[in-house]
């Protein structure tokens, strides 16, 4: 986020005001400095004055010549000192109030320079006659009136120009102040907006997250569906449609899965080939319906029957049906076929058209082997069809064990 322009400005102001302010305490303080000089010159310049005058007319009353010697230092000091307060007033642009002094100044002077002259010459009443005549009297009193105006009127003005800086001082120190509340504000609503960007980001942020999670909800709800729809697909792609037992695609693939099973574990293996005995005559006596109940029922049995961990039975194709029996040897696989083949006969499902139990039945083809690596692994299931239509050949409704097939 860009720092706003009102705080860039605030800042430069208040930089500014800082500044302005330094300068006004620079120019008051040399204003001061400068007022005082002139002040204290003026009260000098009164009082070299008044040290000349008193100077000459102690030299003459005390008729002692010696006494005005230093009236030239003291002479040249009072004009050096009226120069300085000239060029002072000319600086500050104070009112030349200072100058007019210079005329009545030089009268004073050459009363009192004559009357020296005069003294040195030991001519005492003419030095007398010239200081104590009313002109240099009156003449020094305009002196001190007027000095004592300049003296009042550059006061006077130099108390409006301090006036005039303690305003501007004043202004000064008001615009700093403005300048920090201005700098106060702006930051205080730039903060104010960072704080509602920053909320507002987390708005966004968390509203993203929501999303992100429904999207993943959605995700995970249509994987677990496409999962179920595979898991009803690949039930539906193994099973068959009319008995429910496995179809033959998939004996074909734990057939398979079992052969390769015995052959590592050097374990036997046993397949059961089933066929529903006069089948087409029950179909055409009692009607198609029936005859599909009539398998539902006989795979009910076998479904019942192969219940072990690796037995299978399936549907092999129309009213045939196989059963792995893994591990079963026919002195085991025997005896279980034909425990079916009871069963199945036992259901009692009449037959009008059968031979003499007048019930449905099937024949069995049973087949056992130790499979081997290399061996043709439909071998097994070749020989119990043999052993199957066997049992046809031999009357139906029996079981006949193949000889070992490998
Ligand atoms: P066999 O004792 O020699 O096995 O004689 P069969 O009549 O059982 O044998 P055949 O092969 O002549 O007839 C089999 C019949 O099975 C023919 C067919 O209509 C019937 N069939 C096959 N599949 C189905 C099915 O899904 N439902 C019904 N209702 N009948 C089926
Ligand atoms: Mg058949
Ligand atoms: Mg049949």
């Amino acid at each position: 986020m860009r720092l706003p322009l009102s705080i860039l400005l605030a800042t430069l102001l208040l930089v500014a005001t800082m500044a302005g302010g330094w300068w006004v305490d620079q120019r008051i303080a040399q204003m001061h400095a400068r007022h005082v000089e002139v002040a204290s010159g003026l009260e000098r310049m009164v009082r070299l004055n008044q040290a000349l005058a008193g100077m000459a007319m102690v030299a003459v009353l005390e008729e002692n010549a010696l006494r005005s010697a230093s009236y030239e230092t003291v002479h040249a000091e009072l004009e050096a000192t009226a120069k300085t307060i000239e060029t002072l007033t000319r600086e500050l642009a104070l009112s030349d109030e200072v100058a007019p002094l210079a005329e009545p100044r030089r009268t004073l002077r050459s009363v009192e320079f004559a009357a020296l002259t005069a003294l040195r010459a030991d001519d005492w009443s003419s030095a007398r006659g010239r200081l104590f005549s009313e002109d240099y009297v009156l003449a020094k009193k305009i002196y001190e009136i007027e000095a004592d105006a300049a003296v009042g009127t550059l006061s006077r003005e130099m108390a409006d120009a301090a006036r005039r800086f303690d305003r501007l001082r004043a202004g000064s120190l008001a615009a700093r102040a403005a300048a920090v509340l201005l700098l106060l504000w702006a930051g205080f609503s730039f903060s104010r907006r960072l704080a509602a960007d920053l909320a507002e980001q987390a708005r966004l942020r968390e509203a993203v997250a929501a999303a992100n999670r429904q999207l993943e909800d959605k995700v995970r709800e249509r994987t677990a569906a496409l999962e179920e729809a595979n898991r009803q697909l690949e039930a539906l792609s193994t099973t068959d449609a009319l008995t429910g037992l496995a179809n033959r695609r998939c004996f074909d693939q734990a057939w398979d899965a079992e052969w390769q099973r015995a052959t590592r574990q050097g374990l036997p293996l046993a397949v059961a080939m089933l066929d529903v005995d006069e089948f087409k005559a029950y179909n055409d006596t009692l009607g198609h319906q029936a005859g599909d109940h009539c398998l539902q029922r006989v795979a009910q049995v076998l479904r019942a029957t192969a219940q072990r961990a690796g037995e299978l039975a399936a549907r092999y194709g129309g009213e045939e049906f196989v059963v792995i029996l893994p591990g079963l040897g026919p002195e085991e696989a025997g005896p279980l076929a034909e425990r079916m083949r009871q069963i199945v006969q036992d259901l009692g499902i009449v037959h009008p058209k059968s031979g003499a139990p007048g019930v449905v039945t099937v024949s069995i083809g049973v087949a056992t082997g130790l499979p081997q690596p290399g061996d043709f692994n439909r071998h097994l299931v070749e020989a119990a069809d043999s052993a199957l239509y066997e049992a046809k050949r031999q009357g139906r409704n029996r079981v006949v064990i193949a000889g070992a097939a490998c």
